[in-house]
């Protein structure tokens, strides 16, 4: 776990929460925890600082340029303290009602909806986010808002495959395409949200099979994220993969210039286009039950939601922009429009237990 500007986090949560003895307040502010001494008022509300704190499973290059961005507008500082989406969880409930996180952000949907159903959650109230993003990017009580949306494809090399030999996830498992696939591991949420799709699409026992049929047909055994089974595509090792499709734009706009080549390399194919759609993902933000800077945080949901980020989000990170009205960079609109998969996000999260069991059983490793 990584902390940003530790020293105005300290402070800040010190400021917001000098009641709660035992904080782990820096030396300075010690008195202010110090219960004997009923008398000390605690620093008073009109000297704190500007500022909003984040919790985030989510950390691309652009985040930090949106945050900043934020900060420039508004004069509010964004306190980031990075980490994994449940250890996060975990510690918005250890923590309760002392928690000094005012947002969780996090990158899958299941997982958005494990975090409503922990309680640590609130609703962000707020028109300017309900005007920038659609109901169907927001949960319903607006306890984590849609930030982008991703599309988990297939990725296929330019050189040794054509698109008429691509349809569905579901032909990936047969026969024609053994020893040909490429994936990362099962222990991915972005395989098991995958997974879990078509678990609530297609029911469990098609699930099973696909995942047999995925195991069966792997050119290798999982190894390394997204961007390596494209660079595994580039060497050779297998001919087509399961990726997120942002991975194909930053491979493309890599400093690296192999990487570069790599992306290149590829041909991108929205799968299940006359059946159930591309499997799509989204990445949100919550307010947190328990923040002590609502209104910094509502600003900046509002803020990451508007048209501005949003094209920001899409032209540095090639992400889907949750705001219809954000511009679409070349790149995908290159790749054209097409039909996503419609289910409730919340979903992801319920069958995730089932689809790690599959992914066990059928030995995708
Ligand atoms: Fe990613």
């Amino acid at each position: 776990m990584r902390i940003a500007k530790w020293s105005t986090f300290v402070l800040s949560a010190v400021t917001a929460m000098s009641l709660i003895a035992g904080c782990g307040a820096s030396t300075e502010n010690k008195n202010n925890t110090n219960a004997a001494e009923p008398t000390k008022e605690p620093v008073q509300d009109t000297a704190k600082e500007a500022v909003v704190n984040v919790y985030s499973a989510r950390n691309y290059a652009v985040d930090k340029v949106l945050y900043s961005k934020f900060t420039e507008k508004t004069g509010i500082e964004v306190n980031v303290v990075d980490g994994k989406a449940e250890e996060l969880i975990e510690r918005l409930k250890r923590e309760g009602e002392s928690t000094t996180a005012d947002l969780f952000i996090t990158v899958d949907g299941g997982v958005l909806n494990n975090a409503k159903q922990a309680g640590i959650l609130q609703p962000a109230v707020s028109d300017v986010i309900n005007a920038n993003v659609p109901a169907d990017r927001r949960d319903a009580d607006n306890e984590w808002i849609g930030l982008s949306t991703r599309a988990r494809v297939i990725a296929y090399s330019k050189d040794r495959v054509k698109p008429e030999q691509l349809s569905t996830y579901e032909d990936l498992a047969s026969e024609s395409w053994k020893g040909k696939l490429l994936v990362r591991s099962s222990t991915s949420l972005y395989n098991q949200s995958l997974l879990s799709s078509f678990i609530e699409l297609n029911g469990a026992e098609k699930a099973e099979q696909w995942s047999q049929g995925i195991a069966a047909n792997l050119a290798r055994e999982p190894e390394g994220g997204d961007r390596d089974q494209a660079k595994a595509i580039a060497a050779g090792v297998g001919d087509v993969a399961l990726m997120n499709t942002y991975y194909v734009g930053l491979l493309l706009n890599s400093e690296d210039a192999e990487e570069v080549k790599v992306g290149n390399s590829l041909g991108v194919f929205f799968p299940n286009q006359d059946t159930t759609g591309a499997h799509i993902n989204i990445s949100g933000a919550g307010l947190t039950k328990h923040s002590k800077n609502q209104e910094n945080a509502i600003k900046l949901i509002e803020y990451l939601t508007d048209v501005e980020a949003q094209s920001l989000v899409s032209s540095e990170n090639f992400e889907y922009p949750v705001n219809p009205k954000a511009e679409l960079p070349e790149l995908l609109q290159s790749w054209g429009e097409f039909k996503a998969q419609t289910l409730d996000f919340g979903k992801l999260g319920e069958h995730n237990a089932k689809a790690i069991e599959i992914m066990n059983k059928t030995g995708w490793k």
